[in-house]
């Protein structure tokens, strides 16, 4: 349905060579973009990535490794991408403890990668998109950007900043034709909350599908998780033309979550 819809545009995936961030940018990729994957390896396999996704869909592809967490490298990985036509921020970590036991390192990590990242590839990827009078910014936010949880306090946090900070990125380009938005997953089953699962099953005494049906989905009424490709979808439909007016705004894939 989206086939060709963004030929000869330039994508900057971050955090993209797995789970949502992965899907994102096969779903861009189906739509005709150019596109340069990240993450904070330098594998073979991260490589082996870029090259099979140039096959499979015929566009160019490109992996940087760029660790977020570090602002040099941050606005390096969008420069060494020489242009930037669609940003997605996509990278993120989590961790889950109670606030007085919460590591100031683990507080750090997750609002430089979750939060800080996106302001250095915006700083670098906006007079990109100025000279070439066009772009797209996509925030990957959570529903945990309208809501909160307990024991999630830099993520919840992050995540509301990075809502926050959707809204004045729009702001700043309204008058361009430069839009930006945060999507709001609920819960997608990728390596990050796979790796929620065993705390949980200690936590609540249970099992892994119990964790799953009565922690996780029963968060969620459509009692489904979201997918990677429903993400994708998305982003795709938010740098489309048809979503040009649509900006400083959340789009919520969270099966009804914040709609309770
Ligand atoms: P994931 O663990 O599969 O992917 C995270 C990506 O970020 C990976 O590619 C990882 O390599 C990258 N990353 C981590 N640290 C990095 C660093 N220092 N530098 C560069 N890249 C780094 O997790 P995911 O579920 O696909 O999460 C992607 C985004 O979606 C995150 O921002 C997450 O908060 C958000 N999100 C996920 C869910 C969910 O249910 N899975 C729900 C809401 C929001």
């Amino acid at each position: 349905m989206f086939e060709g819809l963004l030929k000869g545009r330039l994508a900057v995936v971050t955090g993209s060579n797995s789970g949502i961030g992965l899907g994102i940018a096969r779903e861009l990729a189906r739509a005709g973009s150019d596109l340069v994957l990240n993450s904070f390896t330098d594998r073979d396999e991260d490589h082996a990535l870029a090259r099979d996704m140039a096959k499979e869909f015929g566009v160019e592809v490109r992996y940087i490794k760029a660790d977020l967490s570090k602002a040099e490298e941050a606005r390096g990985l969008v420069e060494k991408a020489g242009r930037c036509d669609i940003l997605v921020n996509n990278a993120g970590i989590q961790h889950v403890a109670p606030i007085p036991e919460f590591p100031t390192e683990k507080w750090d990590a997750i609002i430089a990668i979750n939060l800080t990242s996106a302001f250095h590839t915006t700083a670098i990827a906006l007079p990109m998109m100025r000279k070439a009078g066009w772009g797209r910014i996509v925030n990957i936010a959570s529903a945990h950007g309208l809501t909160a949880s307990p024991f999630k306090s830099a993520y919840v946090a992050a995540k509301h900043g990075l809502v926050g900070f959707t809204k004045v990125t729009a702001l700043e380009t309204a008058t361009e034709e430069i839009t930006c938005n945060a999507i709001c997953p609920g819960y997608v089953l990728t390596p990050l909350v796979e790796a929620q699962i065993p705390d949980q099953m200690k936590t609540h005494n249970m099992g892994r599908e119990e964790v799953i049906e009565k922690v996780m989905l029963d968060r969620q009424p459509s009692k489904k998780f979201a997918t990677v490709e429903e993400m994708g979808g998305t982003a795709v439909f938010l740098c489309s033309d048809a979503a040009a007016q649509i900006t400083g705004t959340t789009i919520s894939v969270d099966g009804g979550w914040t709609a309770l």
